[in-house]
């Protein structure tokens, strides 16, 4: 590593790890700090990062994993090469600090591995580019008016998914898809499978790098969940897999669908927990607006999910089981997760859901087969499919009383995240939208 520097002459080695919401953090060292870095790690001040530490214990050490130093070769211009590591957040003792999203997830990884389990993820993350991002609330202007799979030559959207897939191959993270996502301006890109914890470093590494290319194209990228009221919001359907050492615990070629008994218990797991970590994976008041039944318009439908259901290929399904070919294909993909989640408590809460369904030996209902939005209210409940939280406040009041999200991220993430998101809710409750001036100031 220290040679590389050297060679490539890189000046600044950026330290990363992530806080309790989802925000990437940083701090550069000089090459000649690495040795020292890599002994003692980086002290910070913990209570300057949300969620990590109250004022009077607040020093924290930040202790870089070498396993994932990457060099980034398309931050040229004069400040040359650079390079990145993520971190570990330790306390002045050594111990793991139990507020880092990235110890959270690896303790939920190590809880599988005593089951004999590794969990892969696989996100296909959506996105929209914009002419420009006003920070006065403002409609932000989309960069075309593509559709879904739209080939638009000559576009600022192609010649910017062509870019940032090259940049992230650059970076060793395999891109599987990329295309043209429903709404204007709105963009897919799939990576392929990986370790959890690999997948979620490359997904907080992949939302720096896509802003990055959106901004030598003088756009912007969002990730917010809903922008438009009329238009779909932008998901991070996640495809989840267990191994039992090289073989994909999910297959079963002589049961039904293939799907094994681990399997059907897994995803009666992400059923029975769905209201309990939806706040996690689904984190901003913004986020439920995206998650919402209705049609956009005649032909038009949100696609996101809205009700706790599974199904086989059926799209309107929380979690669906898609058609495979190879045994090590077979997953369930779960489509609530928004592409503005943290990705290390996300993928958690959900490896937490589908373990207890294994260790509980939870009994998976009998699948959707009907489009569930076009059902009426009545025949949902009588098919048992519970709607998801409606809004920020009941998806936080079910994870309060969730004992297994509690468990998963540990008391001092699972308060301070119930805190932080009771006032957020409150500051957004007090607001009076433009939406009911229209409504009621002539009308009443
Ligand atoms: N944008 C939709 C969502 O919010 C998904 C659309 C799709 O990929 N089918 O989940
Ligand atoms: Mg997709
Ligand atoms: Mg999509
Ligand atoms: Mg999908």
């Amino acid at each position: 590593m220290l040679r590389t520097l050297e060679e490539r002459d890189i000046r600044f080695v950026r330290l990363w790890f992530t806080d309790i919401l989802g925000t990437l953090k940083s701090v550069s060292v000089a090459p000649a700090e690495l040795e020292a870095a890599f002994e003692e790690g980086i002290g910070f001040d913990g209570s300057a990062i949300e969620g990590f530490a109250r004022v009077y214990e607040s020093d924290m050490i930040a202790m870089p994993d070498p396993t994932t130093f990457q060099v980034f070769p398309f931050e040229g211009g004069t400040s040359g090469e650079s390079a990145r590591m993520f971190c570990d957040i330790l306390l002045p003792d050594g111990s793991p600090s139990w507020a880092d999203p990235r110890h959270v997830l690896r303790r939920a990884l190590s809880r599988a591995a005593d089951s004999g389990f590794t969990f892969y993820t696989h996100p296909e993350i959506e996105f929209y580019l914009f002419e420009d991002a006003p920070a006065d609330g403002r409609m932000p202007v989309p960069v075309d008016d593509g559709g879904y799979f739209d080939h638009t030559t000559h576009s600022v959207a192609r010649d910017f998914r062509r870019q940032a897939v090259l940049a992230l191959e650059r970076i060793g993270i395999s891109v599987e898809f990329s295309h043209h996502e429903v709404a204007p301006g709105q963009q897919e890109i799939d990576l392929r499978y990986a370790d959890a914890l690999a997948t979620a470093d490359n997904i907080m590494t992949f939302r720096h790098v896509v802003k990055e290319v959106a901004l030598s194209h003088g756009v912007r990228a969002s990730f917010m969940p809903k922008p438009f009221t009329d238009q779909p919001g932008s998901g991070m359907h996640t495809h989840l897999s267990l191994f039992e050492g090289e073989r994909n615990a999910f297959h079963d070629p002589g049961a039904e669908m293939k799907l094994s008994k681990v399997a059907r218990s897994f995803i009666a797991g992400l059923l029975t927990h769905a209201r309990e970590y939806t706040a996690v994976t689904d984190q901003w008041v913004n986020s439920y607006k995206r998650l919402f039944p209705a049609p956009l318009s005649d032909e038009r439908i949100t696609e996101a999910p809205a009700y706790v259901c599974w199904g086989h290929l059926n799209r309107s399904a929380l979690v669906r089981v898609p058609a495979y070919g190879k045994p090590n294909s077979a997953r369930v993909e779960i489509r609530s997760p928004d592409s503005a989640c943290n990705p290390y408590l996300s993928f958690a809460v959900l490896l937490g859901a589908g373990l207890r369904g294994i260790e509980a030996g939870y009994e998976l209902p009998p699948g959707a087969e009907d489009d569930v939005w076009s059902l009426s209210g009545a025949e949902r409940r009588a098919m048992g499919y519970d709607p998801l939280p409606q809004n920020l406040s009941e998806a936080i009041d079910a994870m309060a009383g969730s004992e297994l999200v509690a468990e998963v991220l540990g008391e001092h993430v699972f308060d301070f995240f119930l805190r932080n998101k009771r006032a957020e809710w409150e500051a957004y409750r007090r607001q009076v939208t433009p939406y009911e001036r229209q409504r009621y100031l002539g009308a009443l």
